[in-house]
């Protein structure tokens, strides 16, 4: 018979409760309750009151990523993230653009969009041009409920206002303009969208419906601009390789997906660290990606005059350093004291400059040698971890699985039966 998973009351108890409840329902051991009692970095109690119905803390991997130069200042990049070889190809990426300056980064400041859905408005460009002609009014409101942000030079600074045609008709969005300045900001904007609320229903004549921030950031973009010399990434025909790799991504989705995605693995490794709304970020670029209509890199590849490779990378970066996860985690905050950010801006350029080195190793790798020979390494230790082997007998079976090409679940448990037979 299934386990009944509705428990009363599970919401209300405290940890420790909760996990000798899962242990007895599903049959965990005591060493598995330890492990997930060891929440490392996060204390059992701080995890409690992030997220609800806290059993215990999952950790990942952090890491370093070396070698980042940015607008001529060098980080350190921590990383957080459970897939093999991103940190490596970030560090060697970021090692080819050195000779050439780095990174050169810019950002169009910390501003978010909150809408405001107005439903039911009989006239709604009329409507529109109410809300528009009480923008100050409907700013003061704003700025009214958040006095700490408006003190930091933040604050609602515009009010836009768009009619869209739905499957339900006509609607009127009222867009607030927020610049956010060193928060991510979703819970500052939308306390802002729901106190103008009824305001808008009064301007408007309708009903105002949902009050939530967008993902899609398109005024708090990140920018980021390197150079990797032919030399550095392997000569010519690989420069060319990237381009053309560059333009199958751009033409076709399917490959584009995968390419974003590339770019993805290093933001949200230093956003995971770091504290972040990754999901947030995720949300953004792609919805970014797909603006035109049409799924595109976020990247763009070109050959300078001296048969360099030029890579640009253009993407919302909402990330903060107040607020959220970031100023409460203590593992978080050990990553933005080894990354010596001090604004949320400067965060965002630096997770642009990671995202941009991660691009060109993935293709990179992907135009010259493959991208396995790189990863199979490190994935073949997974292998011979997940097959039981430990110590020293990693290293050993996952080199083994690399040069018989055969880096199996079954072959590393064979392995793993062998050796651990030998005296
Ligand atoms: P927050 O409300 O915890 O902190 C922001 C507040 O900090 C500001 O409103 C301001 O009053 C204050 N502050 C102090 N010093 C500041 C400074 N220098 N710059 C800016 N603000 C300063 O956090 P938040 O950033 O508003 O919200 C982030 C959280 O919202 C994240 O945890 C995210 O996961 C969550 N969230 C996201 C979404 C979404 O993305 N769709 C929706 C809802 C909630």
């Amino acid at each position: 018979m299934a386990r009944p998973s509705n428990v009363s009351g599970f919401y209300k108890l405290p940890p420790e409760e909760r996990l000798k409840i899962i242990k007895e329902a599903v049959g965990l051991s005591n060493e598995e309750a330890d492990l997930l009692r060891s929440t490392g970095g996060l204390k059992l109690d701080a995890a409690n009151r992030m997220i609800e119905n806290v059993i215990g803390g999952i950790t990942y991997p952090f890491a370093v990523a070396t070698n980042f130069l940015i607008n001529s200042r060098d980080y350190f990049v921590p990383m957080a993230l459970e897939e093999p070889s991103v940190v490596a190809a970030a560090s060697n990426a970021a090692g080819w653009t050195r000779g050439k300056g780095g990174f050169f980064t810019s950002n169009t400041g910390p501003v978010m969009i909150g809408q405001i859905q107005v439903v039911g408005v009989r006239d709604p460009f009329g409507a529109k041009m109410d809300i528009l002609a009480a923008k100050d009014r409907v700013l003061d409101r704003a700025n009214g409920v958040d006095p700490v942000l408006v003190k930091f030079g933040g604050g609602a600074k515009d009010v836009e206002v768009k009619v869209i045609d739905t499957v339900r008709g006509p609607m009127i969005v009222c867009e607030l303009i927020v610049d956010c300045r060193d928060a991510m900001g979703a819970n500052a904007v939308n306390s802002m969208a729901e106190i103008v609320a009824p305001m808008i229903e009064e301007l408007s004549g309708g009903k105002v419906l949902l009050r939530i921030i967008s993902n899609l950031a398109t005024r708090r973009l990140v920018r980021a601009k390197a150079v990797f010399a032919k030399d550095a990434v392997g000569g010519e025909d690989v420069v060319d390789g990237v381009l053309d790799a560059f333009a199958f991504a751009d033409a076709d989705p399917y490959r584009c997906a995968t390419h974003n995605k590339g770019i993805m693995n290093g933001v949200v490794a230093v956003a995971l660290a770091t504290g972040q709304d990754h999901r947030a970020l995720e949300a953004g670029a792609h919805a970014y990606a797909a603006r035109s209509g049409r799924y595109r890199s976020l990247s763009t590849w070109e050959k300078s005059g001296d048969g360099d490779l030029v890579g640009t990378l253009e993407m919302p970066m909402a990330v903060g350093l107040i607020g959220g996860a970031t100023a409460v985690h203590p593992i978080a905050k050990i990553a933005v004291k080894i990354l010596g950010v001090k604004t949320a801006v400067e965060l965002a350029e630096v997770i642009g400059a990671v995202g941009l080195a991660q691009n060109v190793a993935a293709l990179r790798a992907l135009a010259s040698e493959g991208i396995q020979k790189g990863h199979m390494k490190l994935h073949a230790r997974n292998v011979a971890t997940m097959a039981g082997a430990t110590g020293d007998l990693v290293d050993k079976i996952a080199a083994k699985m690399v040069e018989e090409h055969m880096v199996r679940f079954d072959r590393a448990k064979q392995l793993v039966e062998e050796l651990s037979r030998k005296p």
